[in-house]
């Protein structure tokens, strides 16, 4: 008898591998316990350090940040850290592409 789900408690938990992506980059595949009803997905604590461990490894660490909206003219001007530019190959003169994905994310793509 396998584990019922602790998020939907209809589910049950099934053991599987799991392709771990950090920032959408994948770190590998993990053991990991999936609910088979909504999919979430839990790692034991030894698995989620061990995660950690490889994301710091990787650089896919502490890449979020908050920032404020300013405002330059008529356009709005969000500032990117310094880490988060690396990570994405921006560089001040190069040109991206920006598009809105629903009503509140916007992407920003190296063209
Ligand atoms: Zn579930």
């Amino acid at each position: 008898m396998s584990e019922k789900c602790y998020i939907c408690e209809k589910g049950e938990l099934l053991k599987k591998k799991v392709d771990v992506k950090p920032y959408g980059v994948s770190i590998g595949k993990f053991d990991a316990q999936v609910c088979t009803e909504c999919n979430e997905t839990f790692f034991s604590e030894q698995t989620s350090d061990k995660i950690d461990e490889v994301a710091k490894i990787k650089g896919l660490w502490g890449l979020e940040a908050r920032t404020k909206i300013g405002q330059v003219g008529n356009s709005i001007d969000v500032k990117i850290s310094k880490k988060i530019a690396e990570f994405a190959g921006l560089k001040k003169g190069g040109e991206v592409r920006v598009y809105p994905e629903g009503k509140n994310r916007i992407i920003i793509e190296s063209a």
